[in-house]
């Protein structure tokens, strides 16, 4: 009997790279007929969401998990988590190459922060393609970034001129991902360092679609990327990965039940986002003075860093509610609903009482919004969210932008005028009419012959000629 080509996939530790790419398996094995593998590296140990998401697997998808990674307490709270999970990765390649030669497998999809391992698929003969999570405006910084490298002598934050990316908006140069903005550290030399192999692959897969990033996609191809095949094979999102049935979540949507429809804002700042102590407490009375329902997802507060839970396990925090301001929960009572750590967000945003979406402009945050039509706050924190907001407020045009004082906050003031603005107001109605019709161009790029789908098939086919098959 002839098998089914065989595709190994390689996430990386954090919620955000690991939805998308599992996300992606599920969609490729509903219109492909193959067998996936994804292999799993574990910082620690898998987190209850990490677990859940892989168990609720189909068949046709097995993972393995690779023997996990201990990183000293000290490196832990030195590293910034990009650094973690690259070293999580390349400490995990011993194992993997094992996995890899125990199987006959025709690709290997490896997450950007895994880029080290597209050498042992070419060691085994295997074909090396790169997911990759976020968008075409990310992924043309990484094209570009060897030559930026070469010709700035600053640092890009201090460029007094806008950046313009082929085919993309222009960007500041301060707000550029974060592990650019400070070219003597150790992460810069990383992402560099991985920006140049991104050719080693022989396929990009991209979690966009033309409709949306039409212009990038092409300066892409016929630039930045020349001979190097794209797939924008996006919105791939993750609307049946949260599936845990903790009492605080569905707690949360039946709460929802109760409400008025699109009448509630979702806050939250994706799978690892902080507030400072300050931010924390502005952000409640500025929802507070809104007057507006709001379901927020609270973090315990972090003055040191944006991304601080980013690869912790949220469900170990189980009192971040202890740090709002006295008597909110309690005045807001009827107006809103605080959460703890995690909500099942793609449940939520599906959900009719949801009309709006205060969001850190993770890129599952904004493809999830987008397939519900939610129309959104923009409130980046960190990664390349500082790319996504521009695009999303000013390219776009489906997200308000909040203004930071002197002080580095967004005060309650902005934030109760941006609030009622996206859910009253006339700012709110543009910016929502707009994003209904990113849906409707979202669900053709996944319809039968829509230019995700295809895409979709493209890769099939080249992975179906591929020798290992
Ligand atoms: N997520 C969730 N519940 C939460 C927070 C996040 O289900 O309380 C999911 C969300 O639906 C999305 C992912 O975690 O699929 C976050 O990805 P994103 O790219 O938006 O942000 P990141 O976590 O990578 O910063």
């Amino acid at each position: 009997m002839e098998q089914k080509p065989h595709i190994a996939l390689l996430p990386s530790p954090g919620m955000g790279h690991l939805i998308p790419l599992v996300e992606f398996a599920k969609q490729f094995v509903l219109h492909h007929d193959f067998h996936i593998t994804c292999i799993i590296p574990v910082l620690g140990s898998p987190s209850k969401a990490m677990k859940a998401v892989l168990q609720a697997l189909p068949t046709t998808i097995d993972h393995v998990f690779l023997p996990p990674v201990i990183l000293e307490e000290e490196e832990i709270k030195r590293l910034k988590f990009e650094v973690q999970t690259i070293l999580t990765l390349t400490r995990s390649l011993p194992p993997l190459r094992d996995v890899l030669k125990s199987t006959r497998f025709s690709a290997f999809v490896v997450d950007p922060f895994g880029i080290e391992a597209l050498d042992i698929a070419k060691e085994l003969n295997i074909s090396p393609y790169i997911f990759f999570p976020t968008n075409a405006f990310a992924l043309s910084l990484i094209f570009h970034l060897p030559k930026l490298d070469e010709t700035v002598s600053c640092e890009y934050r201090d460029l007094p001129e806008p950046l313009k990316l082929p085919g993309c908006i222009p960007i500041h140069g301060r707000d550029l991902s974060e592990p650019v903005q400070d070219r003597t550290s150790e992460l810069y030399k990383m992402f560099l360092r991985n920006a140049k192999r991104f050719r080693l692959a022989e396929g990009i897969i991209v979690n966009t679609f033309m409709e949306l990033e039409g212009s990038a996609i092409k300066a892409l191809l016929d630039e930045e990327a020349k001979n190097l095949p794209l797939y924008p094979i996006g919105p791939i999102q993750g609307g049946s990965s949260n599936l845990q049935a903790d009492k605080s979540e569905s707690d949360c949507l039946r709460w929802l039940d109760n409400q008025p429809h699109g009448s509630v804002l979702f806050v939250c700042f994706g799978s690892g986002g902080t507030l400072s102590y300050d931010q924390t407490n502005e952000l409640a009375l500025g929802l507070e003075l809104s007057g507006q329902k709001f379901l927020w997802v609270v973090r315990t507060p972090n003055n040191e860093s944006a991304d601080a839970a980013y690869l912790s396990d949220q469900t170990l925090d189980n009192n971040p509610l202890a740090f709002l301001p006295k008597g909110f929960v309690e005045r807001t009572e009827g107006q809103g609903l605080a959460v703890p750590s995690w909500a099942p967000q793609a449940q939520v945003l599906s959900h009719g009482s949801t009309g709006g979406f205060l969001t850190h402009c993770g890129w599952n945050s904004t493809l999830e919004s987008i397939m519900q039509g939610i129309p959104l706050i923009a409130w980046p924190l960190y990664a390349e969210q500082k790319m996504n907001a521009p695009l999303l407020a000013e390219d776009l045009k489906v997200a308000l932008r909040p203004k930071t004082n002197k002080n580095g906050l967004i005060d309650r003031e902005e934030i109760a005028k941006v609030v009622k603005g996206l859910m009253v107001g006339e700012e709110g109605k543009k910016v929502h009419n707009r994003m209904k019709d990113i849906k409707i161009a979202a669900e053709k790029a996944l319809s039968a012959d829509g230019s995700s789908i295809k895409a979709l098939s493209e890769l099939a086919s080249q992975w179906k000629n591929h020798p290992g098959s």
